[in-house]
């Protein structure tokens, strides 16, 4: 199996991977997409379902979307994840999108069903399960601070929050603009009769040390959506000297190490997890979307442990 595949080559797949078997029948479309860890993990899982099939990159330009989706039946795809920067775009090319997708704004997982796209969402509901799995917690009791809620993934994230009805939600970005535009968005989803405590359920509020340590006070997960900390030189987007101890820190950067935000954690005596585990379950969902049974997630996490 090659690295990455291209529109050319999916246009006459049976040419271009004659040599396949099993045969390569669900991939990631991305643009870039040669770092993606989900073949290595969606292929543990099919070996070990004896599956007769196997996941693969394509590399697809925005341009090409809609025609590297439409040959997904005629090409004998079970179905496709969507990655950066086709999520959003993704959603007007299906035939069908299930409500969740649809409240999210964003497709990351295609079904095809006879000559049909479906899509669904399973980023956000991933993130329900992984921190059930680290913290042993449902978003939906938590007052939450997403940091770097300007980005696709604190979006992503906040939309879960705001549909899961969290207690309270406050959100921060580098560029304050973009956080209240985001706040501006969910407000409707945080009107209702549930009351945390003193202070408003839904707030933005600008990156200053002296404002985010008053809110932690009243936090009790932080989800780093920033891409501060992809590279190992990167400092920790928060000091430990602001962190407390009842707080519950989720990274979302994927590692198998952990990060400068997590050792700040370590620091100030709170627990912290990496967002291997979000990358986990989103790929175990769509696992099940596309077979109707339990993924093996013991042999996907092995498989991603090794790729990070
Ligand atoms: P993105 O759309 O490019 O957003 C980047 C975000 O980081 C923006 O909010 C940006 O703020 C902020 N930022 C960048 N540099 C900063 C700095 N020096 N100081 C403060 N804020 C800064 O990226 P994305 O796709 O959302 O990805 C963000 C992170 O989520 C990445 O680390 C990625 O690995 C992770 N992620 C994880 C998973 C998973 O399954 N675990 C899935 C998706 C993404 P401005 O708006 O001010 O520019």
């Amino acid at each position: 199996m090659k690295e990455t595949y291209t529109l050319a080559e999916l246009r006459d797949w049976g040419a271009a991977t004659a040599e396949e078997q099993p045969p390569l029948r669900l991939a990631v479309f991305g643009d870039p997409v040669a770092h993606s860890a989900s073949p290595p993990m969606h292929n543990a899982a099919l070996e070990k379902c004896a599956i007769a099939a196997r996941y693969c990159r394509l590399h697809v330009h925005p341009e090409e979307l809609a025609e590297a989706l439409r040959l997904l039946p005629k090409q004998g795809f079970i179905g496709a994840n969507c990655t950066i920067p086709h999520k959003a775009a993704a959603l007007s090319l299906m035939d069908r999108v299930d409500d969740h997708a649809l409240r999210i704004g964003v497709v990351n997982t295609v079904v095809v069903e006879g000559e049909r796209l479906i899509g669904f969402n399973t980023d956000g509901p991933g993130l329900v399960r992984a921190l059930r799995a680290e913290f042993g917690v449902d978003l939906r009791d938590l007052r939450v601070m997403v940091l770097g809620a300007g980005g696709g993934a604190g979006r992503a994230i906040a939309m879960q929050c705001g549909i899961e009805k969290c207690e309270r939600l406050v959100l921060v970005n580098r560029t304050l603009d973009k956080a209240r535009e985001l706040a501006a968005e969910l407000a409707p989803l945080f009107r209702g009769p549930r009351v945390f405590g003193p202070g408003e359920r839904l707030e933005s509020v600008p990156w200053e040390e002296s404002v985010l340590r008053r809110q932690l006070e009243h936090t009790d997960l932080v989800i780093n959506c920033t891409s501060v900390g992809m590279k190992s030189s990167d400092p920790s987007p928060l000091a430990s000297a602001i962190l407390q101890p009842h707080l519950m820190i989720y990274d979302t950067i994927y590692t198998a190490r952990r990060t400068r935000l997590m050792l700040a954690a370590d620091e100030a005596g709170a627990r912290s997890a990496n967002g291997l585990s979000m990358l986990l379950h989103q790929g175990a969902l769509s696992f099940e979307i596309w077979f109707n049974r339990e993924a093996p997630l013991a042999e996907m996490r092995a498989a991603l442990l090794a790729q990070t």
